[in-house]
């Protein structure tokens, strides 16, 4: 990543990173770089295509035949990824300004990811000496079994623009420490980061090949990862419907994969629970990341005897967001990615209005003062929606959330769970027995009780349903980059 100076203004460019060093796309194609929060050009960015998808598998391919990463020790390979994360850690400010700026995040959201991204980073590092198998000394008499992990190779690692640290470093965090070499593709809307951590990763004495980078469209550069045959495995995050071709395309090369989907999470306030705390959860459930968020909150069931008040007191919460400028501490919402997808979001207002909904806040466009230029959205809120409308069944991924309303446990649970997705649900009580009882009930994932879009590395992430297949983070993270050998050996005596 260098900057040019045209006309006075900088202008980041972005390049392929393959075995250790910037290239320039093979088809020289680039792409301009908007910023969501202002319409002005940020970046010009290098557009990939197979050729340069296959030259990133070679040098990957290269780097782990020559065994310069994989046959390190665990410990050695945690030591560099804690060194990665250190280094990181020094350019903290760099990259969360990089990240606020791609991906139109006000800057407290970006810090907190790449403050997430080095306590993943850390977590695998210590994962990677603790790599073990398992030892049969007496099952057999003329001998033993041992079973063993292997890291499966070279592994495609595809990511989308909504969070790209947190994306990249759930997957690319256990591949290294596995011992596994990857070819990453992130988006081309928000390449930045993933380069800026590839440079760093050659500075804390990763070797070269271990992490390349093309940056590119789907259609290419996704398509001939999944296709290429030098590949063992894909890690995907991205939507439920380009998730089904990825898994039909590793299907015919015989790879494994791993599949992080779309969601349609519901927030189940109940009648116990503290009322101005699940208001606050049920906003950011729905409104951080304006919305963008695999895991938002956009179904907000609240039971019947406090539905009048919540409705109210989270229609107030929605006028009082402070939308606005990214490096401001205080925003809390930010654009949303581009053109194209806030016409999205948009249609799916109109198309809730049409179909009969109402609209408690929210609803336009901002376009006051410097945002004029840049995509931003109020918080949507819809109330008298039903079961059967597209707002409510579709995953809008914009700062819009349908309120349903709900008599009992069984009825909400049965609501929560009459859903395609299973990535997250978040339930709000004062009962420990509702709280346990509704974990234990709903059909997805992960759970939260009493908080909302809480990670930590250790527990392990991943859907139901359509949300997707495998877990990221904690030992089942690390366990989805490892094959399984076993071996039996013979004894004489
Ligand atoms: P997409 O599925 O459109 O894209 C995800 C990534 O896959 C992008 O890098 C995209 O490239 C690439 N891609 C697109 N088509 C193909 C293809 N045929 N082969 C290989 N790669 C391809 O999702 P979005 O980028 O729009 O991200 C939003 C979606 O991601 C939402 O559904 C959201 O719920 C989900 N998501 C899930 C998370 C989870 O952990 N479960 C976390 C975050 C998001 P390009 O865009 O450059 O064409």
């Amino acid at each position: 990543m260098n900057q040019k100076d045209q006309e006075g203004v900088f202008v980041i460019q972005h390049e392929h990173w393959i075995g250790g060093s910037a290239r320039e796309p093979q088809s020289g194609s680039r792409l301009v770089r908007l910023s969501p929060a202002d319409g002005r050009e940020l970046a010009s960015v290098a557009m990939g295509d197979a050729a340069d998808v296959d030259a990133a598998v070679r040098a990957a391919r290269q780097g782990f035949d020559s065994g310069a990463w994989r046959n390190l020790s665990g410990s050695q390979r945690g030591a560099a990824l804690n060194r990665l994360a250190d280094i990181i850690d020094a350019r903290f400010d760099d990259i969360s300004s990089v990240e606020s700026e791609e991906c139109g995040k006000p800057i407290a959201a970006a810090r907190a990811d790449i403050r997430y991204g080095l306590d993943v980073f850390r977590y695998a590092a210590s994962l990677a000496s603790n790599i073990s198998g398992r030892l049969m000394a007496d099952s057999s008499p003329d001998g033993m079994g041992i079973v063993l992990h292997q890291p499966r190779g070279v592994v495609g690692l595809i990511v989308p623009w909504n969070y790209p640290v947190v994306c990249l470093v759930h997957k690319l965090a256990y591949a290294l420490a596995a011992g596994c070499s990857t070819v990453i593709k992130p988006s081309e809307f928000t390449p930045g980061s993933t380069l800026l951590i590839a440079r760093y990763a050659q500075e804390a004495g990763i070797p070269d090949g271990q992490i390349n980078v093309v940056i590119g469209d789907g259609a290419r550069v996704g398509e001939s990862l999944t296709s290429h045959p030098l590949v063992d495995m894909i890690s995907f995050t991205g939507s439920t419907r380009v998730g089904a071709v990825i898994a039909e395309k590793c299907a015919r090369t015989f790879k494994h994969y791993s599949l992080e989907l779309g969601g349609k999470g519901a927030t189940i306030v109940f009648e116990d629970a503290d009322l101005d705390v699940a208001v606050e959860g049920a906003f950011a459930g729905f409104t951080v990341n304006a919305g963008q968020e695999c895991c938002a909150g956009s179904r907000v069931l609240v039971q019947k005897s406090i539905a009048a008040r919540f409705i109210e007191k989270l229609s107030e919460r929605c006028k009082t967001a402070r939308i606005g400028p990214l490096p401001d501490e205080k925003t809390e919402l930010g654009p949303l990615i581009h053109e194209q997808h806030l016409k999205g979001v948009t249609d799916y207002i109109a198309k809730g209005k049409a179909e009969g909904a109402t609209l408690a806040a929210g609803g336009n466009r901002v376009t006051a003062g410097a945002m004029r230029t840049g995509l931003y959205i109020e918080p949507t809120l819809f109330t008298d929606v039903t079961l059967d409308m597209s707002i409510y069944r579709e995953e809008i991924f914009g700062p819009v959330a349908c309120v349903v309303e709900f008599d009992t446990f069984d009825d909400a649970i049965a609501v929560a769970n009459e859903t395609r997705y299973g990535l997250a649900n978040a339930v709000w009580t004062s009962s420990i027995d509702t709280a346990m009882s509704a974990l234990r009930r709903l059909d997805s994932g992960v759970v939260w009780v009493n908080t909302t879009l809480q990670l930590i590395p250790q527990m392990p992430f991943g859907g139901m349903k359509d949300s997707g297949i495998g877990r990221e983070n904690g030992l089942e993270g690390l366990q989805e980059f490892l094959q399984t050998k076993s071996a039996f050996v013979k004894l004489r005596s």
